[in-house]
């Protein structure tokens, strides 16, 4: 079917050809069709977006209809477009995005603002950092944009995802400060932290089969299987903080929807003090704080 859509893209101009695309994907039920359509026709011509608004009937070459009718059959097949493309963008950075790796939500950018709140001025000291579960890294290097003195550790069972999240940080010129470490959560690390901060995988076990097909065939389950009671990861993460959180320091976790009790009495249950919870761009409690009262 794709060469249908690679004769009305061949030589079309780009804001049309962006709405072409944008036609096809909300015909597929595909949310955001217009966003997708114009990352799809950016990345196929390498232009930016600047560019094409000020050029809008810049032709579509012949190759770039050919990639183009690809991505739309991919995307129309059910393929995320992070998957599409390989990379996404997590707060401003550019991420780079494998099958060994989960695809950086923007959900998981509340992660990012609980911490910054939570820090305040500390923000700009020397601090240090961990990320549990680090994945493409997109945790651990948005942190690190925003906190320039501070130094971070990405830990990540799977051998691939921390050569990708080496990668991402060199791609995001953040090597110097970030250092990825293949291990079982906190088990090999000595030092402390004066902020933990991480999405651990925490779907129950019993609903994966019924995640949706984007989710389920694009993921890895490794960054998605909570266990029976989807809270396995974070027992193993909570009843280990007090040992590497600094007397100051603080945790900030991603939540599954509905979670954020059972996780607030898990943290309480080792000692931990429960701090804020924050919601996501859907109203979900996505993100909870944890200190260490010692
Ligand atoms: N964000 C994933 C989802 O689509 C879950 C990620 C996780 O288990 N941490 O539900």
């Amino acid at each position: 079917m794709s060469h249908l859509f690679k004769a009305e893209l061949d030589g079309c101009g780009c804001s049309q050809a962006i709405r072409y695309i944008s036609s096809l994907l909300s015909a597929g039920s595909i949310e955001n069709a217009w966003s997708e359509a114009t990352r799809f026709v950016i990345h196929a011509t390498q232009l930016d977006r600047t560019f094409l608004i000020a050029n809008p009937d810049r032709a579509v070459s012949s190759d770039e209809a050919a990639t183009l009718s690809g991505f739309v059959a991919r995307r129309l097949a059910g393929e995320p477009i992070t998957r599409i493309l390989g990379f996404r963008e997590f707060w401003n950075l550019e991420i780079e995005v494998a099958p060994d790796v989960l695809d950086p939500r923007p959900d998981s950018e509340t992660l990012i603002e609980a911490a910054l709140a939570e820090l305040g001025s500390r923000k700009s000291e020397e601090i240090d950092l961990l990320d549990l579960g680090t994945g493409s890294g997109a945790l651990l290097l948005a942190m690190l944009s925003e906190c320039p003195r501070a130094r971070g550790i990405g830990v990540d069972l799977s051998a691939k995802a921390c050569e990708l999240a080496a990668r991402n940080a060199r791609r995001n010129k953040l090597s110097d400060r970030a250092h990825i470490l293949r291990g079982n959560w906190m088990e090999s690390l000595d030092g402390r932290f004066d902020l933990i901060i991480s999405n651990p995988p925490y779907i129950r076990a019993g609903d994966i089969g019924g995640l949706p097909p984007e989710v389920l065939n694009h993921d890895p389950i490794l960054a998605l299987n909570g266990g029976g009671d989807g809270l396995v990861a974070y027992s193993e993460i909570i009843r280990s903080l007090d040992k590497v959180l600094k007397p100051k320091g603080f945790a900030v976790l991603e939540l599954g929807a509905g979670q954020a009790a059972d996780v607030a009495d898990l943290a309480l249950r080792w000692g931990l003090k429960v701090g804020a919870l924050h919601k996501d761009l859907g109203g979900i409690d996505r993100a909870i704080v944890l200190h260490n009262p010692g």
